[in-house]
């Protein structure tokens, strides 16, 4: 990334700037941080005790492997591959490789955090210490899936990820990936009804700021064909619906719950499918709080369209 960024301002801090960059093609901070600055967040802090408790609970836990189930369901059916190899980039605790495993995926997972590593490697998962561009992938089997959950938004150059995992990937294989929707239609309504700041810009953590178009073009523009574009619950539903948590933790987890209930009322009574038309629908609409987007590096399909 050592072109110029520039671009609209899409939100200013003290010290940064979040610009919609016509270079890159998708909203980030500005400047971007060093590696010596953000390394220490991923290998000390993000992963804290309280946050590895909450995301392995029962609850929390079994609501996480209902997604995963879902995604992996969604891959394994635009793969048609028997038994095909995940990797998964930044696995935090395991959740999406557990999942994958008890399905017959074969899996191998990477995460910076030696804390959140630690509970992977206690559950027995394949998650060697090494990163995206150790040789340690390139010498092992190609990968049918790379998944990346939630972790682009948190990267200096997400490009040169996505052209590593690209070489790691069997012909027609799939890359998978998760970010926030930001800056979406709902969240700037939010924010013009209650004359608010955009909560979600978190500067230190998120560097990007993706939606379904630039996400799209990104996969696009850097030889990946998107076949598959869905979107996950409208957490914003409630702000507009006068439940403000954006400054509330008790009321946010609180409002987390019932998104948790909606959804187990679908997974728990047989409606997956119901559901992914609902999600996929709304992410043709560029609304959702997540984006799940799936793209081939030999696929000729058509573009999603977004508006
Ligand atoms: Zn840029």
């Amino acid at each position: 990334m050592n072109q110029l960024h520039k671009g609209e301002s899409l939100y200013q801090t003290a010290e940064k700037e979040i610009i919609n960059c016509i270079s890159c093609g998708y909203a980030h901070v500005i400047p971007l941080p060093s590696m010596a600055s953000t390394l220490p967040i991923y290998l000390e802090q993000y992963w804290s005790d309280e946050k590895i408790t909450h995301k392995r609970s029962d609850r929390e836990s079994r609501w996480q492997k209902n997604h995963a189930k879902l995604k992996l369901n969604i891959l394994h059916k635009t793969l048609n591959r028997k038994d095909p190899r995940l990797l998964e980039v930044g696995c935090g605790v395991g959740i999406f490789l557990e999942t994958a495993n008890e399905l017959g995926w074969q899996t191998t997972g990477i995460e910076l955090s030696p804390h959140a590593r630690k509970q992977c490697v206690d559950l027995g998962l394949n998650v060697p210490y090494c990163s995206i561009f150790d040789p340690l992938l390139t010498a092992e089997n190609k990968f049918d899936v790379i998944h990346f959950g939630l972790i682009l938004e948190h990267l200096i150059n997400p490009v040169e990820h996505l052209l590593r995992a690209k070489d790691l990937l069997t012909a027609n294989g799939l890359i998978s990936i998760v970010v926030p929707n930001d800056f979406n239609p709902l969240q700037k309504l939010h924010c013009e009804i209650a004359d608010s700041p955009p909560w979600w810009v978190s500067p230190d953590h998120h560097i990007n700021y993706f939606n379904q178009s630039s996400i799209n073009h990104l996969l696009s523009s850097h030889g990946i064909t998107p076949t598959h574009i869905s979107s996950s619950f409208p957490m914003e539903f409630f702000l507009l619906s006068g439940d403000n948590y954006t400054q509330n933790g008790a009321l946010g987890r609180a409002c987390h719950e019932k998104r948790v209930q909606f959804e187990n009322s679908f997974f728990d009574h047989g409606k997956e499918r119901l559901l992914e038309e609902i999600y996929t629908k709304l992410g043709s609409i560029n609304l959702g709080r997540e984006i799940f987007i799936i793209g081939t590096k030999n696929h000729t399909q058509t573009t999603w369209k977004c508006r």
